[in-house]
C-alpha cells in the first residue's frame, strides 16, 4: 500500500503571523474577563487546541461551559477573520502537495488545531479540499490519539483499511514525533516551525528536513518501501 501523509499545520505547512492570533487571543481573554492570564512563557508547539484553552482557564472557575463558550468564540473568530493576509505558506508545501497528488499519494491532517480552525488555515493558502480527512485537537487534549482519529476517519472517506504502519505523520515539533511512534507511523520532522535540527534529532524522527522542498530526492525513501 502506498505511504499515506499526514500533515501538521502550524509550522509544517504555514505560519499565522503571531500578531494576528496574539490579537484573537487577547480579544478572548478580554470577553471572558480573564485579564489576569498572561500569554507569556507559554509554549503552545505541537499543542491541541483543546489543551491550550483548558491550561489558559485553569486558574479560573473551570467548567465545562466555560470551556465549551471561550472554544467556540474562537473558532468564529479563527473562521470569520483569518484571511490570506494573515497567514504565509512554508516554503516548498505547494511542491509537496503536487508531488503526494502527482503519486496518488491520500494526504491528511493530523494537527492541534480545531477542525474549523483547521481548515480555515489551510483555506488561507489556497488548499481548500486538499485534506480530505483528518485527526483534530478538537477531539482530545493530547496528540498522541490524534493519529488514530485519522486513521478512523480515512478508512471511512475511502471505505478502505489502512495499517498504522501504512502513515507517515510530517511535522515540527516532539510531539509530532510522540504522537506516530505512539500510534506506530513513521515520521518525517521538519526544522520549519520552533525546533532545531538537533532538538528534533533527540526525539529520533526517520528522517529530518530543512523544508519540503524537492520531494523527488527524498520521498522515495518512503514510497519504495513497506509496500504491500
Ligand atoms: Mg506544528
Amino acid at each position: 500500500m502506498k505511504p499515506i501523509l499526514l500533515f501538521d499545520i502550524d509550522g509544517t505547512l504555514l505560519h499565522v503571523r503571531k500578531k494576528f492570533l496574539h490579537e484573537v487571543i487577547h480579544q478572548i481573554l478580554k470577553e471572558f474577563k480573564l485579564t489576569s492570564v498572561s500569554l507569556k512563557n507559554r509554549s503552545f508547539a505541537g499543542r491541541t487546541d483543546r489543551d491550550i484553552f483548558s491550561e489558559l482557564i485553569l486558574e479560573h472557575s473551570q467548567t465545562d461551559d466555560l470551556y465549551d463558550s471561550i472554544s467556540s468564540r474562537y473558532i468564529s473568530l479563527m473562521t470569520e477573520n483569518l484571511s490570506a493576509t494573515d497567514v504565509e505558506a512554508i516554503d516548498g508545501i505547494f511542491g509537496m502537495i503536487e508531488f503526494a497528488q502527482k503519486h496518488d499519494l491520500h494526504i491528511g491532517l493530523c494537527t492541534g488545531n480545531y477542525r474549523e480552525v483547521a481548515q480555515a488555515k489551510v483555506e488561507a493558502i489556497g488548499l481548500e479540499g486538499t485534506f480530505l480527512f483528518g485527526g483534530y485537537g478538537c477531539n482530545h487534549h493530547d496528540r498522541i490519539h490524534l493519529p488514530k482519529l485519522a486513521k478512523l476517519e480515512y478508512q471511512d472517506v475511502f471505505k478502505r483499511t489502512a495499517r498504522a504502519e501504512d502513515f507517515i505523520i510530517i511535522g515540527d515539533t516532539p510531539n509530532d514525533i510522540r504522537c506516530a511512534r505512539h500510534f506506530g507511523a513513521r515520521v518525517i520532522a521538519v526544522t520549519t516551525g520552533s525546533f532545531s535540527f538537533d532538538q528534533l534529532t533527540d526525539h529520533k524522527p526517520d528522517l529530518i528536513l530543512d523544508s519540503l522542498e524537492e520531494p523527488d530526492k527524498w520521498m522515495p525513501k518512503f514510497t519504495t518501501t513497506n509496500q504491500k
